[in-house]
């Protein structure tokens, strides 16, 4: 789609995700453009306003929930830590505004459905921002899920870890704040391997069972510095997911089938030059995928979405099914049961 009238996006929370990955990713596409900051740190809005020429406001978070400025802006980018994600969207939703979410979208079940409900009621587009959706390596290895080169998927293994303290040495960081982030590895982290199973399954989890683990003083606040949780699928497939906010940096998912096995990996991290890896028979080969910039897709998607009026694939209703997912994750650690989604 051409058009001369890109999609204006507020940037809400001017965090490292944001200034470093989405505000270039933002620039660099053609359908959108950067017009107002919304931050809590006028100092720092001001120097961003002061490198980005296509900003013409920054608002407070008091002036954005006031409505100021409103008319700078067609859509918003929320990217504050995730228990600070509904009240923004709530405004946005009230002033009319199309709405790209950051992942996991909320904290709890019942704010993520209260997510869903204001955007229904004030009738605007919510997405939440899974960058793996736009990643050429995961839309190949979908592809052959659908053209049966596994067979019937079996069983899927997905995994994402980070030392998060070394990347970001704060002890009171939001990440490790229970309130503020929901949970630590399987809500940050764990979410990739799960949302990418479901993406790549094209199905929604029945049933989970898991275990956490919190074992530094760093992680106190949370249930789990370190999460395995297994994910029923329907038709018997499963999906055993690993994440850790205090291991090595590593990331990968596969599905193995009754005839075959695609894994992506690395798989996680946006910086990665990607490899899927087939196996079918016995024929074993390597595909190699250039780095793309899934941020620019998923903003470039989004604003074709809102310029076209067609609804975005990962709307607020596929984002509700993870955070159901993960919080029966907890649940099911805490009890040692089943838990069904
Ligand atoms: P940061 O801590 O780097 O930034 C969060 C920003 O939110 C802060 O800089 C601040 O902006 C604002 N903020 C508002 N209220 C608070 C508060 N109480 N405590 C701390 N910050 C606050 O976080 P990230 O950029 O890493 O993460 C932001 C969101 O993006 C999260 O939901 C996260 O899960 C998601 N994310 C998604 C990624 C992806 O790959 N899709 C990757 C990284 C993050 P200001 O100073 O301008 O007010």
């Amino acid at each position: 789609t051409e058009t001369d009238d890109p999609v204006r996006f507020a940037m809400i929370g001017l965090g490292w995700w944001t200034r470093e990955q989405a505000m270039p990713a933002v620039a660099a596409g053609e359908l959108c453009e950067t017009t107002v900051l919304v931050s809590g740190d006028t100092t720092k809005a001001q120097s961003v306003a002061a490198d980005t020429p296509t900003v013409e406001q920054t608002l407070t978070y008091d002036q954005f929930h006031d409505g100021e400025a409103s008319d700078a802006f067609d859509a918003v980018y929320v990217a504050t830590p995730n228990a600070r994600h509904l009240p923004f969207v709530e405004t946005a939703a009230e002033l009319g505004k199309a709405i790209l979410c950051e992942k996991p979208m909320e904290t709890t079940v019942e704010r993520a459905r209260q997510m869903v409900a204001t955007c229904e009621t004030h009738d605007v587009p919510l997405m939440i921002a899974y960058r793996m959706h736009t990643e050429p390596a995961v839309r190949r290895a979908r592809e052959l899920l659908r053209e049966g080169y596994v067979g019937e998927p079996v069983v899927v293994h997905g995994s994402m870890t980070e030392p998060i303290l070394d990347l970001v040495p704060d002890p009171d960081q939001w990440r490790l704040d229970g309130d503020l982030s929901g949970g630590c590895a399987a809500m940050d982290l764990g979410i990739y391997p799960l949302n990418t199973a479901r993406f790549l399954l094209e199905a929604d989890p029945v049933a989970v069972s898991g275990t956490v683990a919190s074992v530094e003083e760093a992680f106190a606040d949370v249930p789990d510095e370190h999460a395995t949780f297994q994910v029923e699928f329907p038709g018997h497939t499963t999906a055993c997911c690993t994440a850790s906010q205090n291991a090595h940096m590593s990331s990968h998912i596969r599905v193995t089938g009754t005839a075959g096995e695609v894994r992506v990996e690395p798989a996680f991290y946006p910086w990665d030059d990607r490899q899927l890896h087939l196996s079918h028979g016995d024929g074993e080969i390597t595909v190699d995928f250039e780095q793309v910039d899934q941020m620019e897709t998923e903003f470039e998607y989004f604003a074709h979405c809102v310029l076209t009026e067609t609804d975005p694939f990962a709307d607020g209703e596929h984002g509700l099914v993870d955070i159901k997912t993960l919080k029966a994750v907890y649940e099911a650690a805490e009890t040692g049961r089943r838990v069904a989604v």
